[in-house]
């Protein structure tokens, strides 16, 4: 992956999330990431739509009712936006806590794997990751999505299992996802332990 054509789509994202939505952008996470492919093109087609204006923040993934509130307990909305560049990204637009989705590339994946994306996401938000920046990030919100979809039944051993062939194509990133086959493991480790 090139990181300067990663960054530079990101940049584009931004500034085209910052046009559509009309707000100051306070700041922008990257994202699910490995999936990211660098020098995608970013395109202002004016899709940014908002999924849910539903004030408790809930959202469809995968045909499933799902809500996300962050640190605070302010209600993440879920905007699907084409050519993201990414499944998912997570971030704050004028206080808002806010998850992008790109519904062509979520599309493609399994129901189970859509649900941890978004929930990946949503963990970024429950962290308080915005108010504490650390490496380990990305690690805590794949673990915290696992044990999320665990204790409430939507995800069995053998789902967690399932990710590690689509994981497998990841080369992780600079931003400290980890590379497939290790992120797999990883996930399969959080599920198993508390
Ligand atoms: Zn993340």
């Amino acid at each position: 992956m090139q990181v300067n054509g990663l960054l530079r789509s990101i940049d584009a994202v931004l500034r085209l999330l910052a046009r559509v939505v009309g707000l100051a952008l306070v700041f922008f996470s990257v994202g699910t990431s490995g999936f990211a492919h660098a020098g995608s093109t970013v395109m202002a087609d004016g899709a940014g739509r908002s999924e849910s204006r539903d004030e408790r923040g809930k959202t469809l993934i995968a045909g499933r009712n799902v809500s996300c509130k962050d640190i605070r307990g302010v209600a993440v909305h879920t905007m699907q936006i084409a050519n993201l560049g990414d499944v998912g990204r997570a971030g704050i637009i004028n206080r808002v806590p806010i998850i992008a989705i790109d519904p062509d590339i979520i599309g493609k994946l399994p129901d189970k794997l859509q649900l941890f994306f978004y929930q990946h996401e949503c963990a970024h938000h429950v962290l308080g990751h915005w108010f504490q920046m650390k490496t380990s990030m990305e690690t805590e919100a794949d673990c915290w999505a696992i044990r999320h979809g665990r204790d409430h039944g939507i995800f069995r051993r053998e789902d967690v299992l399932s990710f590690a062939p689509f994981l497998a194509k990841s080369g992780g990133s600079v931003f400290g996802h980890l590379p497939g086959p290790e992120r797999a493991k990883y996930l399969l480790k959080c599920f198993d332990t508390l």
